[in-house]
């Protein structure tokens, strides 16, 4: 069953089950909207884009190892992890020549918020992917690089093909097929990231970096796709609701340029990686410096002033020390 478009829908509307016609009707319905909002023209979803349909509530159920979905049959599905809560909807997917299927699942499950007596800030960088303001620095892996070498040939090898062929449509998924592996390996490294920081931190600030700025710089673009800096920090907000922890969001401007000792203003330009501060004489790392004023900058966003702003900067540097000690990792 080819599930494309709207046209195709009514075709077979007889065999789809009247539950994924209604999601398709509110996912047009979605795009109808966004374009009166001022998005583009809804675009035509053609057989190789329309790749996924949801059953909202009805329509499907799991027995023994096999996914029943109404109007299609059984089918034998592997779990990656037990269903828990409530399943609320049901999306089939197909990833080239993989089909996958996602459970949206409802929890109740009150979460107790913990004390804080951890803490971190997160600098994302240039040269590595993410410092944390006790010093530690957390790299992409190596594989990642090779894959993004070998998609840059592939893709060399499809501009190549003539259009419309068959050698070209035979390209054309082995670039896609490339495009998969890295988007699982990002996916995967961002997991275990989120999984140590949330383990290891109570509080963790990030900064509120825009990406569609971010991205209309060409020379970060680049990093910033590859670090994939904002699914770490969406994965690492989900897991530390999930545990009663905090992730917070702080301004990011200067955060680079003042000295996380004195605060003075050390101008220095991206190629400068030594944070060597004429006032007080702090040398560190650019990123190691930026990370610190991040955590110190959501001190400031809780509202102390003056003699209790200085207080809490030393207390936060005994936690800091803490944080040193109980993190294992970086
Ligand atoms: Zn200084």
């Amino acid at each position: 069953m080819i599930l494309a478009g709207i046209s195709i829908t009514i075709l077979l509307q007889n065999e789809v089950h009247s539950q994924v016609l209604q999601n398709t009707l509110k996912r047009l319905d979605r795009s109808f909207k966004n374009f009166y909002n001022g998005f583009g023209y809804p675009r035509f979803q053609g057989r190789n884009r329309y790749n996924s349909f949801t059953y909202p509530q009805f329509g499907f159920s799991i027995e023994d190892g096999k996914l029943n979905l109404s109007k299609i049959g059984n089918i034998k599905i592997i779990l990656h992890r037990e269903i828990e809560g409530k399943i609320k909807t049901c999306t089939i997917k197909k990833d080239i020549d993989q089909w996958y299927v996602s459970f949206s699942c409802e929890i109740e499950k009150p979460v107790i918020p913990v004390e804080i007596k951890t803490e971190t800030g997160i600098d994302v960088g240039l040269s590595s992917l993410i410092t944390m303001s006790n010093g530690g620095q957390i790299e992409p892996p190596e594989c990642l690089r090779k894959k993004e070498k070998k998609l840059i040939q592939e893709q060399k090898r499809l501009s190549r093909k003539k259009k419309q062929s068959g050698k070209r449509n035979k390209q054309r998924i082995i670039v896609a097929k490339v495009h998969r592996k890295i988007r699982n390996q990002r996916s995967d490294f961002a997991h275990k990231t989120s999984r140590k920081l949330v383990d290891s931190f109570d509080r963790i600030v990030f900064e509120d970096l825009q990406i569609t700025n971010m991205m209309q710089n060409h020379h970060l673009a680049k990093s910033i796709s590859d670090a994939g800096w904002y699914q770490l920090m969406c994965f690492t907000k989900s897991k530390a609701e999930y545990a009663g922890k905090v992730v917070e969001l702080v301004n990011a401007r200067n955060t680079s340029q003042n000295c996380s000792k004195c605060g003075n203003s050390v101008p220095k330009d991206l190629s400068k990686r030594v944070h060597s501060c004429p006032f007080c004489g702090l040398v560190l790392d650019r990123d190691h410096n930026a990370a610190i004023n991040i955590l110190n900058r959501s001190n400031s966003t809780v509202g102390t002033t003056g003699i209790n702003a200085r207080q809490g900067l030393l207390n936060r540097g005994s936690m800091q020390r803490d944080a040193q000690s109980s993190s294992g990792f970086g």
